[in-house]
């Protein structure tokens, strides 16, 4: 697959399955990851972190894709294998800020004592199973990473866009921008 196919691949995906529930929110798969991208385009955010938004949770489709297996016998979380699915095609930006945008919720919990109570009862209920807050250890080390900034923003999007019946652009819409956002062919 190259980087064109890519791009009509995840469009596929959108259309065929972005009407899944998100994980117990009031919000479609596919209603959810569009708000998220909304949000970041009101915030005046790049191309990259537009592109990061609208994909960081393409980890729940990883059975669209040939790396994954029914018969796996391992657990892999939805923000590794999302940024494992990007990382041939797309910007290295935006595949960190996907890899840690559950990391920067442990984070937020952490260091944002108002931030855990605007949490969706289904986002408090996976905290648990994600590790629960940071330590001070992990903490200090998450704040040291390049991709710290990138991926609390796109954790507060991601929080915020779970509101049913906002009006968005279709995924049609960002073609052009995911396009600009591939990875230069080697
Ligand atoms: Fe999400």
């Amino acid at each position: 697959m190259d980087q064109t196919d890519v791009v009509s691949l995840f469009r596929d995906i959108f259309v065929r399955r972005g009407s899944d529930s998100y994980l117990g929110e009031a919000v479609t798969m596919s209603e959810h990851m569009l708000q998220a991208a909304a949000l970041a385009q009101a915030e005046g955010a790049d191309d990259a972190l537009v592109a990061a938004a609208l994909l960081h949770d393409v980890g729940h489709y990883a059975d669209e894709f040939s790396s994954y297996s029914p018969t796996d016998t391992f657990d892999k979380r939805h923000d590794i294998l999302g940024a494992e699915l990007l990382a041939p095609y797309f910007d290295h930006r935006i595949v960190v800020a996907v890899r840690l945008h559950v990391a920067a919720k442990r984070y937020l919990c952490a260091t944002r004592p108002e931030y855990t109570s605007r949490l969706s009862a289904a986002s408090v209920h996976t905290l648990t199973l994600q590790g629960g807050p940071m330590t001070p250890r992990e903490i200090v080390e998450f704040e040291s990473h390049a991709g710290f900034a990138d991926a609390v923003r796109i954790r507060v999007w991601d929080d915020s866009a779970k509101v049913p019946g906002v009006a968005t652009w279709s995924f049609d819409d960002y073609v052009p921008l995911l396009h600009r956002v591939l990875r230069a062919e080697n």
